[in-house]
C-alpha cells in the first residue's frame, strides 16, 4: 500500500501518478484542473497556462468525481482532503487555498503536523 489522497465526501482517489487532481474556480469564476504534488511541503502546482491564478488569489477546490467543494471545517481558507499512508493509517490533510501560500496540516487525533513557511498562519484553528 502507498500513500493515496481520497475526497472526504465520496472517498474516490485524487491522485494519479505524481499529482493529486482537482477541479478548480478562480476568482473570476473561470474553471481549470489544477494538479498539486502529493508529498506534504512541496508546492509544486500543475495547471493549463490558460487557467489564470494570480498570487494571492484564493481559490475553490472540487473533487472531480462528486464535484464538491473541498473546504475545511476548520478555517475557510484552507481546502481538505483524506490521506492514507502505507501502513493504513488515514489523515486528515488541509492546505491554504490562496496561491503563493505554503500552509499544510497533516491532522490524526490531536496530532497535527505542519509543513511550509506559512503553516504558522493558521495553526490556532487546527489544534
Ligand atoms: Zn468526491
Amino acid at each position: 500500500m502507498k500513500t493515496d489522497f481520497k475526497c472526504p465526501h465520496c472517498s474516490n482517489l485524487l491522485n494519479a501518478g505524481p499529482n493529486i487532481v482537482f477541479t478548480s474556480r478562480n476568482r473570476k469564476g473561470k474553471e481549470g484542473i489544477i494538479m498539486l504534488h502529493p508529498e506534504l511541503g512541496n508546492y509544486s502546482v500543475n495547471r493549463h497556462p490558460d487557467f489564470d491564478v494570480p498570487n494571492d488569489e484564493m481559490l475553490e477546490f472540487y473533487c472531480p468525481y462528486c464535484k464538491e467543494q473541498l473546504k475545511s471545517e476548520k478555517n475557510p481558507y484552507l481546502a481538505w482532503i483524506r490521506m492514507s499512508d502505507e501502513t493504513g493509517l488515514e489523515y486528515d490533510i488541509h492546505f491554504s487555498r490562496i496561491a503563493g501560500q505554503h500552509a499544510t496540516y497533516k491532522i490524526t487525533g490531536k496530532n497535527v503536523e505542519t509543513f511550509g513557511e506559512d503553516a504558522g498562519e493558521y495553526l490556532d484553528d487546527l489544534k
